[in-house]
């Protein structure tokens, strides 16, 4: 069978064995659809069936979260922990708590994290989790209660070299903090390791919180400084306004861009003199309000609830809130108002079509498994500072996920160059190279 043949022979399996779970179906897609050239050069890994091996999640769990919400009713959700591929280290990956999350999105993620966490270069395999709870307008105990519950489940599937989950959407350091206390409670250890984004105080690691967001600026500094360009002056746009997208407007003004509006799901927001960071992170951290509050406190800025981030003119635009956020149509008002960089800080934001789109106007495209990596990359160094007691310094944190996303980005190029010809087909690289340390790990492993 041709390579293109046994690629569609793949593509009709997975759609057929995961009915029904379109993002999933998306994520593969995309690895498979760059991957030929691959396997057209290396021929044992069709007979090892090495890439229907790595579509299949090693293992995949689903169970019941009960809990008691304030008013004493008993609420139950749904968990879910997929543990996809083991070949480069133990499962990596986040949790996401959103009602939207079902099995489909859990996969979707999970499988991105495999090629994404071995374009790092560091030991970790790719997993991903979550919860269809939604933590929205939920008191602190009932959060809490609610994580003592999905661990009491959980840890006994978990451990430093098994399986180590962080966050994601709807789970940040405090959630990290309920969770790693019932795994403590249940096993009666101090098992630093098993989970990643710890508050700094006990175990977790400097420069974590920042480092999506920091991690995807760097990359699009990267892909910039090809064309000879930068961000000193530039207008940003950054969709979103949590973790990724606050740290990716932190980095940005640093670096001397300015950032004219950001988005949640409510709507977006633009403030033409700068983000202010210190209001921006009062209302989404401290008050956990809507982007509306902002232009409340500040009325030279503008909320909107209609229309999209994207039709904000801007230089660069970072999409950092959630899959599937920006259209064919958003990427043609970027392009058509001269976009000339796009890097990916949430997973998959950009839908196919749109990056098409970006791809046909030669514009820089970061894809979220190599722009992103920043964040999971950072969960490793935890790691290493928890494995052998030590704790490094912000700085000493930063400069190594500097370097790492100097890495991913060299890999990417040198990859697309390879298997495609275009240094610049960021897209072909980062599936490509993260394809291949996985599918060589997994045939020396037999
Ligand atoms: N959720 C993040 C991601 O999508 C981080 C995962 C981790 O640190 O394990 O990569």
């Amino acid at each position: 069978m041709d390579v293109s043949a046994q690629i569609e022979a793949v593509y009709d399996t997975l759609r057929r064995r995961n009915p029904g779970e379109a993002e999933f179906h998306q994520a593969a897609h995309e690895v498979l659809h760059a991957i030929g050239p691959v396997l057209k050069a290396h021929p044992e890994y069709a007979d090892a069936r090495i890439v229907e091996r790595l579509c299949e999640p090693e293992r995949q769990l689903m169970f019941r979260v009960p809990w008691v919400d304030d008013q004493g009713t008993v609420q139950v959700n749904r968990g879910f922990r997929v543990e996809f591929n083991s070949a480069l280290g133990p499962y990596k990956g986040g949790l996401r708590f959103h009602p939207s999350v079902n099995l489909g999105i859990v996969k979707f993620l999970g499988f991105e994290q495999i090629f994404k966490n071995a374009l790092t270069g560091l030991s970790i395999g790719g997993g991903k989790g979550g919860s269809d709870f939604d933590p929205k307008g939920r008191s602190e105990a009932e959060v809490m209660r609610f994580c003592q519950s999905f661990m009491t489940e959980l840890y006994r599937h978990l451990g430093e070299h098994t399986d180590v989950p962080a966050g994601d959407i709807g789970v940040g350091g405090r959630e990290i903090g309920y969770l790693f206390g019932q795994y403590k409670r249940i096993t009666n250890r101090f098992e630093a390791g098993v989970l990643t984004g710890k508050p700094v105080g006990w175990g977790g690691s400097h420069a974590r919180t920042e480092a999506t967001g920091y991690g995807t600026v760097f990359f699009a500094q990267e892909m910039l400084a090809t064309r000879g360009q930068d961000f000193d002056g530039r207008r940003v746009v950054v969709s979103g306004s949590g973790n990724v997208a606050v740290y990716a407007i932190e980095k940005v003004h640093a670096l001397g861009g300015l950032v004219v509006a950001c988005s949640d799901s409510s709507g977006y927001l633009v403030d033409e003199n700068g983000i202010d960071l210190a209001l921006l992170k009062e209302i989404k951290e401290v008050r956990r309000a809507r982007l509306s509050a902002y232009a409340e406190a500040k009325p030279t800025a503008r909320f909107s609830d209609r229309g999209s981030v994207f039709d904000v003119p801007c230089e660069i635009a970072l999409p950092c809130a959630t899959q599937n956020e920006l259209h064919q149509q958003d990427a043609g008002a970027l392009v058509k108002n001269g976009v000339l960089a796009v890097a990916e800080g949430a997973n998959m934001p950009c839908t196919p079509e749109a990056v098409e789109v970006f791809r046909g106007a030669r514009v820089l495209f970061g894809p979220g498994k190599a722009a992103n990596a920043g964040g999971v990359a950072t969960s490793a160094l935890e790691m290493q500072q928890n494995a052998s007691r030590d704790r490094w310094t912000f700085e000493r944190t930063e400069d190594q996920l500097a370097g790492i996303m100097r890495q991913v980005h060299a890999q990417c190029r040198a990859s697309a160059e390879i298997y495609g010809g275009d240094a610049e087909d960021y897209v072909l690289g980062a599936n490509t190279a993260g394809f291949r340390h996985v599918a060589d790990a997994m045939m020396a492993q037999g």
